[in-house]
Formats: structure tokens, C-alpha cells, sequence
């Protein structure tokens, strides 16, 4: 790869579909090897527009028509090469199939980015055609048939509407009884409202893993496992690595070499493993950074998004396992309420706990409870270290 000027035609130029903290690190490797980038989403100065050269607000990102609009927009300027690169799953990605047939280059894949949109692309693929090991599940668009699935899994199970991330709509169905509770939340808390759920047979899991997984120019790498604690569906703690027995920790590398050549292309993956005993279920896969995956910025020389960037552009990722520098932990900082501007407070306190301490803060426009603001990442000699000394620093702050 040649690195040109951004802003000129020599540059490449990296849009990307979704604004979000893990976009804004993505944007800010691409120019540290001075690609010119472009950052899109559906509201106006989100955190990867805040460091971007330029920005669209294309709402919602869902809307072929005008997402199609803005990408000829940014492929008529003159360019060097041009990566349209996805962050979130709700995007218009029937018209990113076709854009990639007229030719523009999709990372990692368009086909990746539909089958990845909703649960039941995803899940489908994994289970039904590469037969992937998973939890028992079904997909109900009544509640008749969630009480059927229901009957036929058995309690405990987890429902999720096929169209959401980060917890919404999701719930544990913990008795038959609990059936309706959960359908009526699922049904007001998808992201694009009622709609299609999958009922999931539960897991008891002994703990969950990210495998994040490179496929590059020259083969596909592993990062050391990073294991995390999820609260209602959502990320609050993660730490790597993980300690996996020799074992399993290959039963997961075959499943994430598996799942990422099915999906194919370049770039990074976070694949979502559960293990319970010896055994290792799929659970979902992101064909693009993770957000567990923030630990990396601390806990590796090149982060998830150093080597994403890294991949996608064609330069040289390391072979094999990616080592870790030193363990290391992240905790988020969440939202309690809702307000514009959002102030974050404590950050003195929080560096202070400890010299290793980093934060990041996404400088998200409004705040709304439970949304995720910054994150505390910390390094120690272990990784039990590591994980104490970022939560004290995320207990430090404060949005208000
Ligand atoms: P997901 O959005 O599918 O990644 O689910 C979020 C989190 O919910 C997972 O990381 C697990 O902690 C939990 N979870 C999801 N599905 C199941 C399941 N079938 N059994 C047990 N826990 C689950």
C-alpha cells in the first residue's frame, strides 16, 4: 500500500457506517497510516464524526436509497481506493450487496454484513449450514408460537428480538409464566419495534469468550482469548486473556476459522463463544471490532482496531497468536439518565487509582440510561489485578 494525502486524490478513503467508539478508533488507526476518513451514521456528531475528516448524517442508516446517495457521493470524488467499512448492524445491506456488485469494496464482506444484520442470518448460517455447535433455538413472530418454543426448549430460555444488540429487548424466560413479560418487552424494545424473536434455549455456560480473529493477506491470526461479564445483554467488564485449557482453546479456534472464512474477506472478527466443561457453543460473531474488545488497546502493542485497519488495507498482520503485552481489563462507564451535553466527572480520580490507568471518553452527544460513555482500562501482572484497578477507576466517574 502506498499512504497518500488526505484530502487529495492520493489518499484512500475509509467510510465508515457508524460513528461509534469503536468507529473512532478504527478512524483514528486509518489516519495514523494517512487514510482520508469519512464517518457516517444516523445523528449528527457522534464520536468517530468528532475526529473524522468529514461526515454524513444519514438517517436512518437503514435507508438504502440515501445511503446509497452519500457512498456514489464519496466514490465520484477522486480517491485512491475506497473502503466502505461497517461498524453497526443496522444498515441498508441488501443495498451494500449490490453496491459491492457495481464494484465498491465492502469490508469485510456485503454478504458478511447481511448474514451478520439480524440473529437470524447469522444463527442460520452458523448452525444450519456450517453446523456449528449452538443453544437450542427458535424463531417465533406471534406469541403462540413463543409459547410453543417455550414448551419445546424448556425453561430457562433467553429471548431476543432478531433485530437488536446490546441487550435491548432481551430477557430470560425463567418459567413458562415469565412468556408473555418477555414478549411484550421484546416487542416494545427491538430496534426497529415489533417483530421477529428468537427464543434461545439457556445456556449455563462456565464463562463467555470473544475470540477476536484476523483474517489478513497472509492467513488468519487469534488474539488471546478476553473473557467479559455482561449485565442484561450488555457488556460491562472484560479482561484478556482468559485462561482456556490447551484443549478448548483450540475447539475455539477452529469454530472462529470456521465461522470467519464462511463469511470470508479481510479484516477482524469478534467471535462469541460460551464453555461449559469441555464443550464450546457459538454464540454470535461481529465481522468487524468488538466492543469487549476495547481491552486491547492496553493489553496488546497493536490494538483490535490496529489490526483492523491493518487488514483491511492490505498490510502485514502478525502470524499466529497475536501475544499480549501485559493483562489487562477494561470496565465501562454507563449513563444513568437522560440528558444533552453530557458532563463526564472524576476523570483526576480515576487516573489516579493507577499508573497504568487509561480512559476513554466517547464524547457521545446526549446520554440516555445504561448508554455506554467511556470505558477505564487498566494493565497489571494479572489479569484478577487488572480487572480491580479498572473498575475502581470506571467507579470514579461520573455522567451527569
Ligand atoms: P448476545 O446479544 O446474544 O451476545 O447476548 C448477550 C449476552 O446475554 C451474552 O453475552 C450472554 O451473557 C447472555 N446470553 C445470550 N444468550 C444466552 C443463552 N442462550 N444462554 C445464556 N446466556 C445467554
Amino acid at each position: 500500500m502506498r499512504a497518500g494525502v488526505p484530502g487529495s486524490s492520493s489518499a484512500v478513503r475509509v467510510v465508515l457506517l457508524g460513528s461509534g467508539e469503536l468507529g473512532r478508533e478504527v478512524a483514528i488507526e486509518a489516519m495514523r497510516l494517512g487514510c482520508e476518513v469519512v464517518a457516517v451514521d444516523r445523528y449528527a456528531n457522534a464520536p468517530a464524526m468528532q475526529v473524522a475528516h468529514r461526515s454524513h448524517v444519514v438517517t436512518p442508516m437503514t435507508d438504502g436509497a440515501k445511503l446509497r446517495a452519500v457512498l456514489e457521493e464519496e466514490r465520484a470524488r477522486p480517491h485512491a481506493e475506497l473502503l466502505v467499512v461497517p461498524e453497526i448492524e443496522a444498515i441498508a445491506t441488501d443495498e451494500l450487496v449490490k453496491l459491492e456488485a457495481e464494484g465498491l469494496r465492502v469490508i469485510p464482506t456485503a454478504r458478511a454484513a447481511r448474514l451478520t444484520m439480524d440473529r437470524e442470518g447469522i444463527r442460520r448460517f452458523a448452525a444450519e449450514e456450517l453446523g456449528l455447535e449452538t443453544s437450542p433455538y427458535r424463531f417465533c413472530d406471534t406469541f403462540e408460537e413463543v409459547e410453543a418454543a417455550v414448551a419445546a426448549l424448556g425453561a430457562p430460555c433467553v429471548m431476543k428480538p432478531v433485530m437488536s444488540s446490546s441487550g435491548k429487548g432481551q430477557s430470560v424466560i425463567r418459567t413458562p409464566d415469565d412468556a408473555k413479560k418477555s414478549w411484550d418487552y421484546a416487542q416494545s424494545a427491538g430496534r426497529t419495534g415489533a417483530g421477529r424473536v428468537i427464543v434461545e434455549g439457556f445456556v449455563h455456560f462456565d464463562y463467555e469468550i470473544t475470540q477476536l480473529t484476523v483474517r489478513h493477506g497472509n492467513g488468519t491470526s487469534f488474539c488471546a482469548p478476553i473473557g467479559h461479564v455482561q449485565v442484561d445483554g450488555d457488556y460491562r467488564e472484560s479482561w484478556q486473556p482468559h485462561p482456556v485449557a490447551p484443549a478448548v482453546r483450540e475447539k475455539i479456534q477452529k469454530m472462529a476459522m470456521q465461522i470467519t472464512d464462511g463469511l470470508g474477506g479481510t479484516g477482524i472478527f469478534g467471535v462469541e463463544v460460551f464453555v461449559a466443561g469441555d464443550d464450546v457453543l457459538f454464540s454470535e460473531v461481529s465481522p468487524r471490532p468488538h466492543d469487549t474488545g476495547m481491552v486491547t488497546m492496553v493489553s496488546q502493542q497493536l490494538s483490535e482496531f490496529a489490526l483492523h485497519v491493518r487488514a483491511i488495507l492490505g498490510l502485514d498482520v502478525p502470524a499466529g497468536d497475536i501475544p499480549v503485552l501485559r493483562p489487562g481489563a477494561s470496565a465501562v462507564l454507563l449513563a444513568e439518565g437522560e440528558n444533552e451535553a453530557p458532563i463526564v466527572e472524576g476523570l483526576d480520580e480515576a487516573l489516579a487509582v493507577d499508573s497504568t490507568v487509561e480512559v476513554r471518553v466517547f464524547g457521545k452527544p446526549d446520554a440516555r440510561r445504561n448508554r455506554r460513555m467511556g470505558v477505564a482500562l487498566a494493565t497489571a501482572d494479572d489479569v484478577e489485578r487488572a480487572r480491580e484497578l479498572a473498575k475502581r477507576a470506571a467507579s470514579e466517574l461520573r455522567v451527569v
